[in-house]
């Protein structure tokens, strides 16, 4: 992140002060906070109904970055305002941990179009700026013909393609895999949230990998994501 001059830093707390006000006056349920823990992290809490605040202790330095904590805080808002699933990708307990770790940042990616899409009508300079900023970075990626070695990697690069077509309005050129990803966000609606689009962007997002598809299932009251290999016969 870069720090502002110090002229600039007055006028720069008051509108995240602005920002985070008013972003704040948009959750029913209370939002505590608790210090000293060893990282930041935003939990929602469907039962109690209650959003906790952990920031992490002075001594530890992880204090995130203010475009981190809004994007929390909007994972968090959407928990509460559509379902706990959009907090963070909860699994059924017997999920091969491989997968998991293969297909991981496609479902946090899945949450982040419509995190995305809530921040930039809260805070629309600083979601602004950091769409700007991943799609700069993807281009220069791309340009220098960077491979496309991985799930996460293919659909970081799609989300910020998507998201600049989405919200400045201009395509960018792509290929293969990139494009179906790229085209499977920009047939979701980021702006309505639901459980049951949700589903369809992952499991339109799995489909661009051929192997795997998804589902939600409940556990004991919860839903939870189940990963099915696809068969082919
Ligand atoms: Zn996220």
């Amino acid at each position: 992140m870069i720090l502002a001059k110090r002229p600039n830093a007055g006028a720069r707390s008051a509108a995240r002060k602005e920002v985070m006000d008013r972003l704040l006056a948009r959750f029913e349920w209370p939002v505590e906070e608790e210090f000293m823990h060893s990282e930041f992290e935003v939990h929602s809490d469907p039962v109690r109904k209650v959003h906790v605040v952990q920031w992490p202790r002075e001594s530890a330095h992880k204090e995130p970055a203010f475009e981190r904590y809004l994007h929390e805080m909007g994972h968090a808002l959407l928990a509460e305002k559509v379902h706990p699933q959009f907090s963070r990708p909860s699994f059924l307990r017997n999920t091969d941990p491989a997968l998991r770790n293969t297909y991981q940042a496609l479902f946090d990616a899945a949450l982040d179009w419509y995190v995305q899409a809530l921040l930039m009508e809260i805070a629309p300079d600083q979601q602004g700026a950091d769409l700007d900023a991943r799609f700069r970075q993807t281009a220069q990626m791309l340009r220098q013909g960077a491979a496309l070695p991985s799930v996460e990697f293919v659909v970081d690069a799609g989300m910020a393609l998507a998201s600049f077509q989405r919200f400045r309005g201009l395509e960018a050129d792509t290929q293969g895999k990139l494009t179906e990803v790229v085209q499977a966000f920009l047939r979701t609606p980021p702006d309505k949230p639901t459980l049951f689009g949700l589903q369809s962007l992952v499991r339109g997002l799995l489909g661009v990998f051929g192997m795997h598809t998804a589902s939600l299932v409940s556990e004991k009251g919860f839903e939870r994501w189940r990963i099915d290999a696809v068969k082919k016969d």
